[in-house]
C-alpha cells in the first residue's frame, strides 16, 4: 500500500481519476434517466442485485464523485449528496429511528437543527431530549432510554463555535449501543475528522465551507462503516431485518460495511426524495477543490480579528476556539490544532440599538443570513435566524440574546478590521 495521501491532495483529486481522453473536470450528468438493453437488467436494479443508475431522484454520477470524495477525506466507507444540510441530518435521523424512538442530541445546536429534531421529528412521533453537552457522563447518560438510537451533536456548535468532546460523546453512546452521530460543517475535513475520534456518522451542510462560495445549497451524509448494527440488532430492525419493499432484503446481510448508506439512498431518497442537483454537486466540487488553501485562511484571518476584537474597548466579549483564555481554547487544541474555522462570536457593550447601529455602518461586512462563505458577514441570531426562540430559549442553546456571528472570509484581513473599527467609532455618533 502506497502512503495516504495528504488532506490537501485528497481535495483536489479524490474520487475521480479520468482514464485517456476523458474530462479533467468531473462531468456533469444532467440526465434524470439511464439507458438498459434488457428488461432484466433493469428488473435487477431494483431488486437491488446489480448496482447502477436508473433515476436522479435516487443516484447520479455527478453526486456519486463528489459523494466518494467527501467519504475519503472523512475517513469513511461511504457517502451520499442531500439537497441540503437538513436533509442530511433528517436522514440520518430517519435511516435509525422511527415513530416511537428517541434520540439523544447536544442543545448547542444550529437553530435549524434544533427546529428540526426539537419540534418536527416529535411530529413524526420520535422524542428528542437535549443535554448540555459540558454535563458530565452520568448526568448525559441519565437522558438515555431503552428506546433511544442515536446521540447527536456539532463538531463545532453553530453559532457558538463550542467545540464538541467527541472522544466523550462516543464513549457515551456507544456504552449505550447507539451512533454518535456528528455534524462537522464547521471544520470540515480539513480541520477535523470525526470518525478519528470515535464518530459511527457525518453530516454536512456543504452550503458552506465545502462549497464556500455561497453559491448552492446542499448536504451530505457519510457512514464511517464502523458501527456493528448487527450486535443491535433489537434496536436496528430497519437494517437488520428484512425490507419488504425490496422482497425481504437485509441490508446488513447484503451491503455489509455499506449498509446504512445504501438504505438511506434506496429507501429514504427513493421514498423522500431530496438528492443534490448533479449541478449543484459539480458546484460543491469546485469548491472542495481549494477547501485546504481557503480553510487556512478563514482561521488565519478569524484568529487576527478576534485579536483586534478582544482588545476594543467597546467589545464586551469574543468567542473564538482559537484565542488563550477561551472557554473552548483547551478543547480546540486538541481536536482543531490547525484552526476551528472562520466563525467567531462577539458582544459589545452598548446594548441593542449599539449593536443595530454598528451593523447599519459596516461598508465591507455584509448583514446575510450566511456563514462559512468567502464573503465576511455578520448575523444578530436574537434578530434573525432564532427570532422565533424566546430569550430563555436562546440561553438554553448556549446563545446570549446580544451574540452577534462574524464569518471571516477570503478578503485581506487588514480591510475587515479597518471596517470593523470605523463601524464601532460610528456607531457611538
Ligand atoms: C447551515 C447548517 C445546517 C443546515 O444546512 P442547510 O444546508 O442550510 O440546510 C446544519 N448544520 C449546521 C452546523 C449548519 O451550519
Amino acid at each position: 500500500m502506497s502512503k495516504k495521501q495528504g488532506i490537501g491532495t485528497r481535495c483536489v483529486q479524490a474520487g475521480y481519476n479520468p482514464g485517456k481522453g476523458e474530462p479533467r473536470h468531473i462531468p456533469i450528468y444532467q440526465s434524470t434517466t439511464f439507458k438498459y438493453e434488457t428488461s432484466d437488467q433493469m428488473g435487477r436494479l431494483f431488486d437491488l442485485e446489480d448496482s447502477g443508475y436508473f433515476y436522479t431522484r435516487l443516484q447520479n454520477p455527478t453526486n456519486d464523485i463528489v459523494a466518494t470524495q467527501l467519504a475519503n477525506l472523512e475517513g469513511g466507507v461511504a457517502g451520499m449528496l442531500t439537497s441540503s444540510g437538513q436533509a442530511a441530518n433528517l436522514f440520518a435521523c430517519l435511516n435509525l429511528c422511527s415513530a416511537g424512538d428517541h434520540i439523544v442530541s447536544a442543545g448547542n445546536i444550529y437553530g435549524g437543527t434544533f427546529n428540526l429534531l426539537g419540534t418536527t421529528l416529535p411530529k413524526m412521533g420520535i422524542e428528542v431530549t437535549f443535554i448540555n453537552p459540558d454535563d458530565d457522563e452520568q448526568t448525559i447518560n441519565a437522558a438515555f432510554r431503552p428506546n433511544t438510537k442515536l446521540l447527536f451533536g456539532e463538531s463545532l456548535s453553530n453559532p457558538g463555535v463550542e467545540v464538541l468532546d467527541i472522544e466523550k460523546f462516543a464513549r457515551i453512546a456507544h456504552s449505550h449501543g447507539v451512533p454518535l452521530v456528528v455534524d462537522n460543517t464547521f471544520p470540515t475535513p480539513v480541520n477535523l475528522r470525526p470518525i478519528e475520534w470515535g464518530a459511527d456518522i457525518v453530516t454536512h451542510s456543504t452550503t458552506k465551507y465545502l462549497d464556500g462560495h455561497g453559491v448552492a445549497v446542499g448536504g451530505a451524509l457519510i457512514d464511517s462503516g464502523n458501527f456493528d448494527w448487527e450486535a443491535h440488532t433489537d434496536k436496528f430492525p430497519g437494517l437488520t431485518t428484512p425490507d419488504e419493499s425490496y422482497h425481504g432484503l437485509i441490508y446488513t446481510k447484503a451491503f455489509g460495511k455499506l449498509a446504512f448508506i445504501t438504505k438511506a439512498t434506496s429507501q429514504l431518497m427513493r421514498d423522500l426524495g431530496s438528492i443534490q442537483s448533479p449541478q449543484n454537486a459539480f458546484y460543491l466540487h469546485l469548491g472542495i477543490q481549494s477547501l485546504h488553501v481557503r480553510m487556512q485562511r478563514h482561521c488565519q484571518s478569524a484568529q487576527q480579528v478576534a485579536e483586534f476584537l478582544v482588545n476594543h474597548p467597546d467589545v464586551a466579549w469574543v468567542k473564538f476556539p482559537g484565542l488563550p483564555g477561551d472557554s473552548q481554547y483547551d478543547k480546540a487544541k486538541k481536536y482543531l490544532p490547525n484552526g476551528s474555522s472562520g466563525v467567531l462570536c462577539l458582544g459589545l457593550k452598548g446594548g441593542r440599538d449599539f449593536d443595530n447601529h454598528f451593523m447599519d455602518s459596516l461598508r465591507l461586512v455584509t448583514i446575510e443570513t450566511h456563514v462559512a462563505d468567502c464573503h465576511t458577514c455578520i448575523l444578530h441570531p436574537a434578530s434573525h435566524t432564532h427570532r422565533q426562540l424566546s430569550d430563555a430559549q436562546l440561553r438554553a442553546a448556549g446563545i446570549d440574546p446580544g451574540l452577534m456571528r462574524l464569518s471571516i472570509g477570503l478578503e485581506d484581513p487588514e480591510d475587515i478590521i479597518d471596517d470593523l473599527r470605523q463601524a464601532l467609532e460610528a456607531a457611538h455618533v
